[in-house]
């Protein structure tokens, strides 16, 4: 496989409270590369968004990068590692939309109302190129047709309020390619969908990804929508990772009980009427309230003792297959 467009390594991204500290993400690494699509799962507040913002350096107050490298391979080959740059600095708004791409899960959030869809991506894609202002606005038009919004040259001068969930998705989507990034982040990009919109902004990811070589970085909470995109998984608890292979791997020889647990609590269209669904025992403990040992062992069907006071290494399983679980560890007594 070629080089990494992106590497994260070691990464821990911690929130300072007067409560106390939350680890956020605590400690996680991996690779993105061209062509393939990298899915984070795992249930709300593992740690799935603050990974993409801590890649992007727009972590909130009071929450900071701790330790951790963060590599990104630039347009002209050259690697720099983003966690040494000033989060302000030139150098990171150019690599923001310009060498990563993001889109959220909620487009009204990050649409402006008092302003056209149009004016938007004019000023996105200024921002990335010396493009005059009727030249960015045809280029907006391309765009806009790109993602697939019926007549264009119409609709971009509409305001977001006057689009559907969907077509607002496609719009974000298109302001996040405008400046031709190589890395697509896409924080939970169909949540807010319907099923049938869904298949379609994800099918349109796929197509994009295809046409332009790009490194998705896909982030949800939903088995189902890895299954669909992902080509390779990394599945997290509490900042942590716990799981990491190819999709098939997961989905066919899953090993820490965590990924297995999130596999029975997809829905299938062969369950018997009227059954019900499994869920995770338990829910995610408090921030604050962090267990000590392995981070899953209050919610973990196969718990042993060791697993109260010792926290699991990542150990290899497979090729490119690794797990943090004491099941596959020898640990001392
Ligand atoms: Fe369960 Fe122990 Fe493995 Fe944690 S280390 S997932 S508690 S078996």
């Amino acid at each position: 496989m070629a080089d990494p467009i992106l590497s994260v390594r070691n990464l821990h991204t911690h929130f300072f409270a007067d409560e106390g500290v939350v680890r956020a993400v605590d400690g996680t690494s991996f690779d993105l590369h061209s062509g393939r699509t990298l899915g984070i799962v795992g249930e709300s507040g593992c740690g799935k968004s603050v990974t993409a913002k801590s890649i992007l350096r727009i972590v909130e107050r009071p929450g900071r990068i701790v330790s951790g490298e963060i590599l990104l391979r630039r347009k002209n080959g050259s690697v720099v590692d983003l966690v040494t740059l000033p989060t302000d600095g030139v150098e990171m708004r150019g690599i923001r939309g310009g060498n990563i791409g993001l889109v959220f899960q909620e487009p009204m959030s990050s649409l402006s109302a008092f302003h056209t869809i149009g004016n938007q991506l004019i000023e996105a894609i200024r921002l990335h190129s010396r493009l005059t202002k009727p030249a960015a606005r045809a280029r907006a038009v391309e765009l806009l047709a790109m993602v697939g919004i019926p007549r264009p040259s119409q609709r971009i001068d509409s305001y977001s309020f006057e689009l559907s969930g969907g077509l607002r998705q496609r719009v974000m989507i298109a302001m996040a390619l405008a400046a031709e990034p190589r890395v697509l982040i896409a924080d939970e990009p169909t949540t807010a969908l319907d099923v049938t919109t869904q298949a379609q902004i994800l099918e349109l990811i796929r197509r994009l990804q295809q046409e332009r070589d790009l490194a998705v970085m896909l982030i949800t909470h939903d088995m189902g929508v890895i299954a669909e995109m992902a080509d390779d998984v990394v599945v997290m608890y509490l900042g942590k990772e716990v799981e990491k292979g190819p999709v098939d791997a997961i989905f066919h020889a899953p090993r820490h009980p965590y990924t297995k647990s999130l596999l029975r609590s997809i829905p299938s269209v062969l369950a018997e009427p009227r059954s019900r669904l499994a869920t995770i025992t338990g829910s995610i403990p408090h921030p604050f309230a962090r267990p000590g040992g392995c981070p899953f062992h209050p919610r973990c069907p196969d718990r042993m003792s060791v697993c109260e006071t010792s926290v699991p290494q990542e150990i290899v399983i497979g090729e490119n297959h690794a797990t943090a679980c004491h099941l596959y560890t020898r640990v001392p007594a």
